[in-house]
């Protein structure tokens, strides 16, 4: 897989981000699944209003699978998908106009929620892990693809065979360390508190799967 360069303002995004700007690590989780929301919302649009496809209301569902043996969580949804092109400009470009840009026309001080109102909310999830997975087939094309990056260093996107269309974010969780403990995101009454406390609101169903391999 090619590696690309993140443009420089992306880099001292993400390492501000990852670092300081927000106060509690489990918010990545209420960013990933807000992320779903938004893109089973586009979906859920398309089938109202496309007569070719069929409309079932319980294919729009967000799924949490924490996997201890791997020390994966993965976070899943039945959304429209990204093609190869909205990968690379939706994650390869870290907020164009995003939090830093705002914060100077604004003269803004510290606010905690920043990035998650101003679009570099996906990059919360290099907050918990190493290596981020981004698994997607987009509804307008029949090819999936797959984005990779353990952080600031760069992506590679290369093709998949996901065949059902909708994303995977799959979050290779840090290791732990004597200050943070990272293997809490793996445990299902965590996550049950933590989605709770911030996608109360969620428009769609929330499923915890727990794998045990
Ligand atoms: P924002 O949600 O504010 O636009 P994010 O950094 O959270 O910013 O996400 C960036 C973009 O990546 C989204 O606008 C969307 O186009 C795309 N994206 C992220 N997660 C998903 C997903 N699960 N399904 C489809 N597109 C996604
Ligand atoms: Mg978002």
């Amino acid at each position: 897989m090619a590696k690309k360069e993140f443009k420089a303002e992306s880099k001292r995004l993400l390492d501000i981000m990852i670092n300081s700007i927000y106060s509690q690590k489990e918010v990545f989780l209420r960013e990933l699944i807000s992320n779903a929301s938004d893109a089973i919302d586009k979906m859920y649009y398309q089938a109202l209003t496309d007569d070719s496809m069929t409309f079932h209301k319980d294919d729009y569902y967000i799924e949490v699978i924490p996997n201890k043996e791997e020390r994966t969580l993965t976070v899943k949804d039945t959304g429209i998908g990204m093609t190869e092109e909205e990968l690379e400009t939706n994650l390869g470009v870290i907020a164009k106009s995003g939090s830093l840009a705002f914060r100077k026309e604004n003269e803004i001080e510290d606010g905690h929620d920043i990035i998650g109102q101003f679009g570099v909310g996906f990059y919360a999830a290099f907050m918990v892990a190493d290596k981020v997975t981004v698994k997607t087939r987009s509804l307008s094309n029949e090819q999936a693809y797959k984005w990779e990056s353990t952080g600031a260093d760069g992506y590679a996107i290369e093709k998949d065979d996901k065949e059902d269309i909708g994303t995977e974010i799959i979050l290779n969780l840090k290791e732990n360390t004597d200050d943070e403990d990272y293997d809490q995101f793996l445990e299902e009454h965590r996550l049950q508190t933590i989605i709770k406390k911030y996608s109360d609101f969620i428009r769609y169903p929330i499923k915890m799967t727990v794998t045990k391999s």
